[in-house]
């Protein structure tokens, strides 16, 4: 058993700590929300009053946050405070510069420090199958490791400091990009009147096959679990893929990498969220798309 202190049990956080009590850990959790505590309370987590409280005694702090700002603040401030030893573990999914900031903090502490965000949303961390994508040193990742495992499907070590976040970001502008590229595929096919179910026939079997089209396929019918069949409800919301796209343009910017494709996915992903749709599954992107080319042709 080990005691480990869990900070931000909002969707993602609390069905994980749950899963790390399960596996028979002593789970100590903070959220600055009442209703996020309660529910952790529920699943048998040891809630505590504030995050320096959750610290005491751990060995393990994970940190579930929103973004780059929440995690470096919570390093800042509990980091200093945090016993000789105490593993160090964020898996939000944070820029790659502040996700470096934070091992740096960690480092300069003599902690060890892992950044693993992970893919496979609310309903892998509800299901313990997440994939984690670590980045950090080998001694690091393997005290990590075990920690992870009850959230855990798969678990990658992809590197030194920060890798875990690059990984993340890199797969999810891919995983951006396509599905646009799946929606203009079936809109085109649409105005050429060629049925869903003829496009992803081919397709599926052939050299456009992809995630985007065999596991979230963006029309009703051919995937009967994919979200355009449950009116887009989410899935992957498309704000959250926004997110991961501005994420992946900033480091682009920063290391000098060419992505035009994933700067133009992130500028469909912004129009879309403001036009009030970032709620829905990313595969949604589909409706925008068939709107825009009815605006075009008028
Ligand atoms: P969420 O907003 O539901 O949860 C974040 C929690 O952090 C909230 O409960 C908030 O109150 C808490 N928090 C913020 N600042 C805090 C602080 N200083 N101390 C303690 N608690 C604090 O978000 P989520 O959906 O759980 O996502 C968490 C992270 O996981 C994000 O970085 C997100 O991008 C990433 N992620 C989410 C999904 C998903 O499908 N939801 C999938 C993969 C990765």
């Amino acid at each position: 058993m080990t005691t480990i202190a869990f900070i931000g049990l909002g969707n993602m956080g609390n069905p994980m700590a749950a899963n790390l009590v399960k596996a028979g850990h002593q789970v100590q959790g903070f959220d600055l929300v009442p209703e996020s505590l309660d529910k952790a309370a529920g699943n048998g987590v040891d809630v505590a009053t504030s995050a320096e409280a959750a610290i005491e005694g751990a060995e393990v702090v994970i940190t579930m946050l929103p973004a780059g700002k929440h995690v470096l603040s919570v390093y800042e401030h509990l980091v200093p405070k945090a016993a000789k030893g105490t593993l160090f573990i964020d898996s939000s999914t944070i820029d790659v510069a502040s996700a470096r900031k934070a091992h740096a903090i960690a480092a300069e502490h003599g902690l060890l420090s892992i950044d693993a965000p992970v893919s496979g949303g609310v309903g892998g961390a509800e299901a313990g199958t997440l994939t984690f994508m670590a980045g950090g040193s080998d001694e690091a990742f393997a005290i990590a490791e075990p920690v992870l495992q009850p959230m855990a499907g798969r678990i990658v070590h992809c590197g030194g400091d920060g890798a875990g976040q690059a990984a993340k970001i890199c797969n999810n502008m891919i995983l951006g990009v396509s599905m646009i590229a799946v929606g203009e595929a079936f809109v085109l096919a649409e105005k050429l009147g060629l049925s869903h179910q003829a496009l992803f026939d081919v397709a599926s079997t052939s050299s456009g096959q992809c995630w985007s089209l065999t596991t979230y396929c963006p029309v009703p019918g051919p995937v009967p679990a994919s979200p355009a069949n449950r009116g887009y409800q989410p899935g992957f919301a498309a704000s959250l893929m926004l997110k991961d796209l501005r994420l992946a343009q900033e480091a682009a910017q920063g290391a000098g990498a060419a992505t035009p494709l994933g700067a133009e996915a992130a500028q469909i992903y912004a129009i879309f969220e403001a036009m009030g749709q970032g709620g829905k599954d990313f595969s949604g992107i589909i409706e925008f798309l068939r709107g825009k080319a009815a605006v075009e042709k008028s």
